[in-house]
């Protein structure tokens, strides 16, 4: 029992609107699309369900409550050095990284020549190896809001393990 005490899991969901013009950030990398996210920060909404999901399998508070969207200073903030000060709190708390799956559903632009980019960024920010920093991109198959380029979403889950007892 104190074996599998050490592993937690942690999920992380995110969604955000997409609009016209440039830039769109996301998975810490700028797309080469003339579409935005809209939300308070850059509104990378990968790095959010990635930041979610650390925080939460280390029992931390989530990132609205972290870097509530009421404070000016978080305003166009960089997702990726709230993700980088996240696990920072991840790791302060005594829990590391074994791997992170996401899954991206976006209808353009199509994320296959992105992907790799993206899981070496994502690997960077949080100081693990890309190969554990999994990543997947799926459309809206042309139905709904992720369908019409409405909406983004994304999906993480992340398994920590506790370093010090
Ligand atoms: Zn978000």
């Amino acid at each position: 029992m104190e074996t599998l005490k050490r592993l937690r899991v942690g999920l992380g969901f995110d969604s955000h609107r997409i609009e016209p013009s440039g830039p769109m950030i996301l998975g810490g990398i700028r797309l080469d699309v003339d579409l935005h996210f809209v939300g308070h920060s850059d509104a990378d909404v990968l790095l959010h369900a990635i930041t979610d999901a650390v925080l939460s399998g280390a029992g931390l508070p989530d990132i609205g409550q972290l870097f509530p969207n009421t404070e000016e200073i978080n305003r166009g903030r960089d997702s990726a050095e709230m993700l980088s000060q996240a696990m920072q709190a991840v790791r302060d708390s005594g829990w590391e990284l074994i791997n992170l799956d996401a899954v991206v559903q976006i209808e353009q632009p199509k994320l296959a020549h992105h992907k790799l980019a993206m899981r070496q960024r994502i690997a960077t920010i949080l100081d693990v190896t890309v190969d554990e920093v999994s990543l997947k991109g799926k459309t809206g198959e042309g139905i709904g809001e992720i369908g019409r380029g409405e909406l983004a979403t994304a999906q993480c889950v992340a398994l920590l393990y506790k370093n010090q007892l």
